[in-house]
């Protein structure tokens, strides 16, 4: 079992955790740059508690001031995600980069590319005018003649 960091620590992030952990395993704190080139602690929205390196000693949970800290038993059901977050942020010392992009981190959507542009559809070329009709024997056009013979 591993202790985990979930939504409320975002937007707070004031790393009273990080002062009271006993094996230095809540990331980013302040300050610190790591050579994996995983995000500093400007660049991330929460911080992450890495599960091999955490010996559950629950330290962190009362000190932080909006609750963001669970025992993994006690997580709530709407912060699972947040499981994978914290893992694939830094899995024993070594951070994950395609994994933490992966994440489904609601705060933090992963970016998607953009669809291709697409041609413009050409217009549609004007109807042709209709031909003239041929002009035909004017007598075949008159209606038929019905001579009356009047008595
Ligand atoms: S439970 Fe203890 S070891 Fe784990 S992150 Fe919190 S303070 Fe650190
Ligand atoms: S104490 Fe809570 S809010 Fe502060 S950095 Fe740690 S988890 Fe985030």
């Amino acid at each position: 079992m591993a202790y985990i960091i979930a939504e409320p620590c975002i937007g707070t992030k004031d790393t009273a955790c990080v002062d009271v952990c006993p094996v230095d395993c809540i990331h980013p704190p302040k300050g610190r740059t790591y050579d994996d080139g995983r995000p500093t602690f400007d660049e991330v929205p929460q911080l992450y508690i890495d599960p091999t390196e955490c010996i559950d000693c629950g330290a962190c949970v009362p000190v932080c001031p909006v609750t963001a800290i669970f025992a993994l038993d006690d997580l709530p059901e709407k912060w699972h995600a947040y499981i994978e977050t914290n893992k694939n942020y830094v899995d024993g010392g070594k951070f994950q980069p395609d994994k933490y992009q992966k994440v489904s981190d609601p705060q933090r959507p992963i970016p998607q590319p953009e669809p291709m542009p697409q041609p413009a559809p050409e217009p549609e070329p004007a109807p042709e005018p209709a031909p003239p009709t041929p002009q035909s024997d004017s007598n075949l056009r008159d209606p038929p003649r019905h001579d009356t013979l009047h008595a």
